[in-house]
């Protein structure tokens, strides 16, 4: 598999400044559904599990790179004329509408196709998370391998193939995880920002976030008061950090109720080792840190 960190090369004009990058990128769009001259479509795709996706599914029909720079915050990401070039002159952008400002400004500005994910059954145009459900990741992977198909009919077999693998990995793992956190069901799910709705929803928790859906959001006196009364009254044991928002607000928190902090990923910076290793880890970090049956 292709490292997410594997960038292609940028057209000349991407060193120009961010307006004669766009307009030298539209005007390399003329047929925006051909392949590169390698062969290969060039994908763009945001967050790094929708990346994921991608190569899964593409394989070494696809050159897939990430829209937003490795390691980023996607909901803060700021990205460069380059990168927005890239987004723009790219054969497909994947993306989940509402997560990151700049992405959804860079795709607008396309004229070939893109493929918000935001159109998966099930997905709440309030929140943009939608990788966090097994269930819903297995749609995604579907829906990549039909546009990768309608751009490129001649490998539709071997797109097909390779979705049909990955989303058999990916029921495995909804079931085992259905399996892991069935003792959990009813426990509520303190998070330091509000990433884990669809997972809470597929495996019966009750999220509550101490930021909104948005990590950069400040919360209220009133907020965190709320989330204590929560934490208090459900006698929650754990309060769940992740690697987007900044720890000092949650940490006072727990601090000051006495509980535990935990670590949990909500695969928006970077899937390591990759989403079902990652999702696992997960499913043991909320296993240990939720109050479920023995
Ligand atoms: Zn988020």
């Amino acid at each position: 598999m292709s490292s997410p960190l594997r960038r292609r090369g940028l057209p000349a004009a991407a060193a120009a400044p961010v307006g004669l990058a766009l307009a030298a990128a539209l005007a390399g769009c003329g047929s925006p559904s051909a392949a590169g001259d390698d062969g290969r479509l060039d994908v763009v795709a945001s967050p790094p599990a929708f990346l994921e996706v991608v190569e899964r599914v593409g394989g070494d029909a696809v050159d897939a790179t990430g829209a937003t720079p490795p390691g980023a915050d996607a909901h803060a990401a700021e990205l460069t004329g380059e990168q927005v070039g890239g987004v723009v002159d790219a054969d497909l952008a994947v993306f989940a509408a509402g997560l990151a400002p700049s992405v959804d400004e860079a795709v607008a500005l396309r004229e070939g196709p893109s493929l918000d994910l935001m159109g998966v059954e099930g997905a709440s145009p309030e929140d943009p998370h939608v990788w966090l459900d097994p269930a819903l990741m297995a749609d995604v992977a579907e829906r990549v391998a039909a546009q990768l198909a309608e751009l490129d009919p001649d490998a539709a077999d071997a797109y097909g193939q390779r979705a049909d693998a990955y989303v058999e990995e990916l029921h495995a793992l909804d079931t085992d995880l259905a399996e892991q956190l069935a003792p959990c069901r009813g426990a509520v799910l303190v998070t330091a920002h509000e990433a884990f709705g669809y997972l809470a929803d597929r495996y019966g928790l009750e999220q509550t976030g101490i930021t909104g859906i948005d990590p950069d959001v400040e919360p209220t006196p009133a907020r965190l008061r709320d989330v204590a009364a929560t934490v208090r009254e459900a006698g929650v044991e754990t309060v769940f950090f992740d690697d987007v928002t900044s720890t000092g607000v949650a940490q006072v928190l727990a601090d000051e109720a006495g509980v535990a902090t935990a670590v949990l990923s909500p695969l928006e910076t970077s899937v390591e080792p990759d989403y079902v290793s990652a999702m696992r880890e997960n499913a043991q970090v909320l296993r240990d840190g939720l109050v479920c049956d023995a």
